[in-house]
């Protein structure tokens, strides 16, 4: 049985005091959830918020980590580094920083190898632009990006990987895929999984949509069989928000 799951993505939002109330909230809130909860939260946070939530059944993830183990990359901050703050997690690929930080294929790669190695669990995401929809591109470019990073790895890596189909068009403009779109895109994806990596592995795998999810809409959304979560971006960044979407999962 795969792992159902809600992750928040804080991006960059949230000083540290604001985070570590909003942690402080949530781990009052969150007490016996259905669902696997996680956390995303800018670096600087990381410590507070992991140590804040020990004892929790929320986990910590970082927003990022960096494709080079340690030495003289002023500003980087390393998987290692990551891990050392206790937390679990690291979201990789996400298209803010495919965007805007140039990360290809190559780059997140290294990352997800770094990461992996130094005990973290890595949540990926994937997804494609507007135009690549509109051309009825999309399930190629998923293909792509899975292929392009993390098909390299062994199944014994795979294990720890749960993957995040978010649709660009659908991130933090309020257009959410429908269910529809999202469930078909989320069998394709496990179709590919199950090719790489066979029907069982492909079974255990956890698929997050993400993209505008929000307290209305998440229920219809996680009631497709092959979407086990969401990743969550703006409405993680209000506890009853997110509290009323890990409830619907
Ligand atoms: C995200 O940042 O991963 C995301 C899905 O954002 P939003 O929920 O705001 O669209």
């Amino acid at each position: 049985m795969r792992t159902k799951m809600v992750a928040g993505n804080w991006k960059m939002n949230k000083n540290l005091q604001e985070g570590v109330a909003l942690a402080t909230e949530l781990k009052e809130a969150v007490k016996n959830p259905s669902c696997a909860v996680v956390i995303g939260t800018p670096f600087i946070h990381l410590a507070s918020v992991a140590e804040l939530l020990k004892g929790s059944p929320i986990k910590v993830a970082a927003e990022n980590c960096a494709d080079k183990e340690k030495g003289a990359y002023t500003g980087e901050v390393s998987a290692e580094m990551v891990r050392s703050t206790g937390a679990e997690y690291c979201i990789l690929g996400h298209s803010e920083r495919r965007a805007y930080y140039h990360e290809d294929a190559a780059i997140l790669k290294e990352k997800v190898l770094l990461a992996l190695a130094n005990g973290l669990k890595v949540i990926f995401c994937i997804g494609e632009v507007k135009e690549e929809r509109e051309a009825g591109k999309q399930n190629e470019v998923v293909k792509e990006q899975l292929e392009g990073s993390v098909f390299n790895l062994t199944a014994e890596q795979w294990a720890n990987i749960t993957l995040a189909y978010e649709p660009v068009w659908a991130i933090g403009t309020g257009l959410t895929a429908t269910p529809q779109q999202a469930q078909e895109m989320h069998a394709y994806i496990r179709s590919l999984v199950a090719k790489q990596y066979g029907e069982q592995v492909a079974d255990d795998t956890t698929i997050l949509y993400g993209g505008s999810c929000n307290e209305k809409n998440a229920a219809e959304l996680f009631a497709n069989p092959d979407v086990d979560g969401g990743l969550i971006g703006g409405a993680s960044l209000v506890a009853e928000k997110f509290m009323a979407i890990i409830n619907a999962r």
